[in-house]
This record gives C-alpha cells, structure tokens and sequence, in this order.
C-alpha cells in the first residue's frame, strides 16, 4: 500500500464529523493562542493568550504553511488517491484566518483535483469571520467551502472574557450571521461548565449560550463538558476565579437543561454526545425539545442512565 504523500505536523485535531475527510494542514496551530516555554507546566508550555481551557496547540505556534507546499501535497494526494476523496478537511486550528484569495486558491485547486469532491470543511474562529466581509464569505462558499466549525464556547461575556475568547457574544453572532448571509453551513460547539458551580454564574452561562445559539440559528450545534483534570489550578487562575472546580454531573444537567429551555429557533440539530458528557442527547430543536429535556429531567432522577466517569474523555 502507498504512504500518502502528505506529511502532517503534529498534533492534528479535526471535528469527529470529518473522520472521513481528507486533512490538509494549510495553518499550523491556532492564531489566537500564544504560548511560552513552561518547565513547570505538565505540557511543558504555559498559556501567555488565548483560550485558558484550551491545550490544543500549545506545543505548536501559529504559523500559513506556504501556499506552494499546499498546494503540491494537494497534488500529490490526488495524484495518489485519484478520484476517491469527497470530503476535505482545512486544518489546523482557524483555516479561515488565511486571506481569502489564498483560500480561493487552495479550494480552485482541491476541486480541480479531486473530481468528486463534495464539501470542504474547515475550523473558523469569531475573529476570522469578522476580519471577512459577507462577499468574500460568499466567495468561499462559491468556490467549494461548505461548512465551518465554530467554537462559541459561551454566550455570557463575563465568561467570554475570562476565559480569553477575544470575542463578545455580540461579536460572536455578528460574525456567524456574516457566515449564514454567505450560506455556509455552520456547526458550533459550546461548553458546559466554563462558569464553574456558583447556581447564579452557571444559570447565568448556559441561558446566555442558549441565547446565542437562539440568534444564530446554525444548522449543527454541539454541548461539552469542561475537563480540565490537573489543570483546573491553572484555569482557575486564568480565569480570575481561585473558587472555580469541574461541575457534578447534576450540576452539568441543570446548565444543559437551563440552554436548551431559552432556545426557540427551528431547525437545529443538537447534540451532547461527546465523550466529555454524562448525557448523551441528539434531536432536532424545536420537535424534539421536550423528548431531551425529559431526557435530562430522568437523569437527573436516576445517575444509572448518566456514562460512567471511567468513560469519559476529551
Ligand atoms: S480558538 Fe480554538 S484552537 Fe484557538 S485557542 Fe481557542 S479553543 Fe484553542
């Protein structure tokens, strides 16, 4: 069997949804998370911005890869995969940071090459849709970008900015309407327990999430549950808050409970079956609304019906 002829730069991450998907790294890291070498840190690397609950990249700082080392793994992996690839996947962190003739290039390139290509994915942060216009948006769209992934994480600016999201929740629906105008789809994950367990800050968090999932009305929306483990001390500092811990799992249902009840928009798709969560729950809002709050109501009764924690994961 050949080797693909693409050489990835490690770690990779990609949504569950593009297990599928052909992956081309065309940014490495993210570039809203700048780090320093920490000794004393358990990944070796310690924060200075960005996201506090993030370690996705820490170990890798943001850089474009040049366009011409892009461009020829795209050849070569047609060259060697042939007609066989229909899902592309835009790596690393914020594709969508690159400039929007450069990405018009890229995505000319993916689909001159792959001739049954069918969508094109890629991770996009509030920032990079913001330094966008709804034309250049569409322009992408046109050219084969079909969706984006978007982490909201919170709708409560409180929470927003301790944890160093670097956009407001009015910023954060300004920018996925621009995405929406443009007709990408659009798949947005939000975090349960950012607000740590204080009733008021957590109620206070999830109904803001819910509020901006109600504004933006995106086609896939997705819940997580903080696990921060060893790193709850650096969060917790990060963050301003030395009170802060993980959430129970009651604690965790009451948030899911709180977002879901203030969302009224049609046509979601939501779903808390990440491996973080003690509930799975998928359905479509609003039809089957009342079916996932009587599903959280039950759990909360009986922890039986909750994932054991031994199986719970990142
Ligand atoms: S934007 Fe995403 S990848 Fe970048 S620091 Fe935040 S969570 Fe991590």
């Amino acid at each position: 069997m050949r080797a693909l002829p693409i050489r990835y730069v490690e770690p990779v991450y990609r949504p569950p949804s593009e297990a599928w998907s052909l992956i081309f790294q065309v940014t490495l890291g993210c570039s809203h998370l700048k780090t320093r070498r920490d000794p004393s840190s358990p990944t070796g690397y310690r924060v200075q911005s960005g996201c506090a609950f993030c370690v996705a990249y820490q170990t890798k700082p943001f850089r474009a890869r040049p366009e011409a080392e892009v461009l020829a793994e795209i050849d070569a992996a047609a060259a060697a995969l042939g007609g066989r690839v229909e899902r592309v996947f835009l790596a690393d962190g914020d594709a969508l940071v690159l400039s929007t003739n450069r990405l018009l290039r890229i995505l000319e390139r993916l689909c001159a090459r792959f001739p049954r290509l069918q969508r094109v994915t890629c991770y996009a942060s509030p920032q990079n849709l913001l330094g966008k216009t709804v034309d250049e948006l569409r322009r992408l769209r046109e050219a084969g970008l079909t969706m984006i992934y978007v982490g909201i994480e919170s709708g409560d600016d409180e929470v927003l900015r301790r944890i160093d999201k670097g956009a407001t929740a009015a910023q954060m629906i300004e920018a996925c309407g621009r995405a929406k105008a443009a007709g990408l789809a659009q798949s947005l994950t939000v975090i349960l327990g950012l607000a740590g367990p204080d009733p008021e800050r957590s109620r206070r968090h999830a109904e803001a999430t819910g509020r901006v999932l109600d504004a933006i009305a995106p086609e896939y929306a997705a819940a997580l549950t903080l696990m921060l483990e060893e790193r709850v001390p650096s969060f917790a500092e990060q963050a301003g808050d030395p009170a802060w811990r993980e959430l129970t799992p009651v604690e965790a249902l009451r948030e899911i409970h709180w977002l879901l009840s203030v969302i009224r928009a049609d046509g979601i798709e939501f779903r808390s079956n990440h491996a973080s969560n003690w509930l799975a729950l998928k359905g479509r809002l609003q039809g089957d609304r009342e079916r996932l709050l009587r599903q959280i109501d039950a759990a909360l009764r009986d922890p039986r019906l909750l994932r054991p924690e031994f199986l719970r994961a990142l």
